[in-house]
């Protein structure tokens, strides 16, 4: 079984440290990671409050979601309302003010919407593999593809964002610092040696987890704690990972290992998978980077932006690159994430489009149903 999962940048940091450090029989499946651009993100109980009860808009009539410029923007029956972003801020989930990724700097392609004009989507490839997903669903009429130079406005908005983000969250976690809640993962972006991060997680069970990340507000629900579990007894709650049982395997530390919060050797995770390839300032390491946009119409109409996602993964799954692909999609409560598998274009496309709130996706790469 090939696998592709599309997540967040934090999504993915977690996905890379089991793939380098954790033991599991799943991991054996993963085959590409599509990370998508992320300024900042809410839990979907926040999400809610904010638009329903601060802006009197039903979650159940918005037609579509963006965030232009300064405003999320609901579409309702053709109607715009703005909600300006600065009134999200007290929302934003804590573990999110300490994170400094905004391009999906691990994942195989980035996408996301800063650079290009509307219903383009800006497309990072960093691996090798990556490259050449791009590369064939544009020659085989996927995706209609273009360097990011011939559009405007370009690289210098991304770079632009991602290190406002970086500057503004590295200042957070020094705070954080200064009051003795260090963010243990921006101490270790630089460590070069996995053997160190083994040993500095030896002995530190759940309850060290909950103690170091969760009750110091640096957990960002990915639920990558939940999907090592050898005892399956975490599974994430409403957004905090709880002990289901008890926590019984003798020296056991799988979940603080696999935590994208305790550590995140970033740069070594860089020589690691995407060695030879040049370094963006505020980007990170890339081949690539290029507007682009789906070929078929369908898909690009009912897309986010150019609906790029969609339409490369459909054409992996034509092409039985993968078998499967793990992406978020609107549950039974009105625009709220939720994880879905999908072994058929048209399930695929059912779920494209953005839903502005955090989804636990990673135990799904683990728990089919
Ligand atoms: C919470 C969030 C914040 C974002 N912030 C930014 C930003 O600040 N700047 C920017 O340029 N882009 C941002 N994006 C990315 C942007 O909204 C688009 O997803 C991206 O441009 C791809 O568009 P597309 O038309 O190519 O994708 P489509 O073909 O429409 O596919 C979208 C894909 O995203 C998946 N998805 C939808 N909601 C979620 C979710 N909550 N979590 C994980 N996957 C999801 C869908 O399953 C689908 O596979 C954000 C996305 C999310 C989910
Ligand atoms: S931690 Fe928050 S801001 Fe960072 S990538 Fe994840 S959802 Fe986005
Ligand atoms: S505690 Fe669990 S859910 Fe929270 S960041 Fe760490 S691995 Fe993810
Ligand atoms: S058994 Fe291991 S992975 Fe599971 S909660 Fe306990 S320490 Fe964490």
């Amino acid at each position: 079984m090939k696998t592709a999962f599309v997540g967040l940048p934090c999504d993915i940091e977690a996905l890379r440290k089991i793939e380098a450090l954790v033991d599991q029989e799943w991991k054996k499946n993963l085959n590409l990671q599509i990370g998508l651009f992320c300024r900042e993100n809410w839990a979907y109980t926040c999400f809610r409050a904010l638009v329903e009860d601060d802006f009197g808009v039903k979650l159940n009539d918005v037609d579509k979601f963006d965030i232009k410029k300064k405003n999320i923007i609901a579409y309702i029956n053709g109607e715009k309302r703005e909600i300006p972003l600065e009134k999200s801020k007290p929302y934003v989930r804590i573990g999110c003010q300490v994170c400094i990724d905004f391009t999906a700097e691990l994942a195989d392609v980035s996408i996301g919407a800063v650079g290009t004009p509307p219903k383009w989507s800006t497309v990072i490839t960093r691996s090798k593999k990556g490259q050449e997903l791009v590369d064939k669903a544009a020659k085989e009429g996927y995706i209609e593809l273009k360097p990011i130079e011939e559009v405007k406005p370009g690289v210098s908005l991304i770079r632009k964002i991602a290190d406002e983000k970086k500057k503004e969250n590295l200042a957070e976690a020094n705070r954080r610092n200064k009051i003795g809640i260090t963010p243990l993962h921006i101490k270790t972006l630089g460590e070069k040696n996995l053997e160190k991060i083994k040993k500095a997680a030896e002995g530190k069970d759940f309850f060290a987890l909950e103690r170091d990340v969760i009750d110091a507000g640096a957990c960002i629900s990915c639920g990558a704690c939940e999907a090592v579990c050898p005892d399956h007894c975490v599974k994430v709650i409403d957004q905090r990972p709880e002990l289901s049982n008890e926590c019984s395997k003798e020296k056991c530390f799988e979940c603080y290992l696999a935590c994208p919060r305790t550590s995140l050797p970033q740069l070594l995770f860089e020589e690691m998978i995407f060695n030879g390839t040049k370094l963006v300032q505020g980007i990170g390491k890339c081949l690539n980077i290029y507007a682009a946009r789906a070929a078929d119409t369908h898909i690009h109409e009912k897309g986010q932006d150019g609906g790029v996602v969609t339409a490369l993964l459909t054409y992996a799954l034509d092409k039985g690159i993968i078998d499967e692909v793990i992406s978020v999609g609107k549950g039974p409560e009105p625009w709220k994430p939720t994880p879905y598998v999908s072994t058929v274009a048209n399930d695929l496309k059912r779920h494209s489009g953005t839903i502005y709130s955090h989804s636990t996706s990673i135990p799904k790469l683990r728990y089919k149903e």
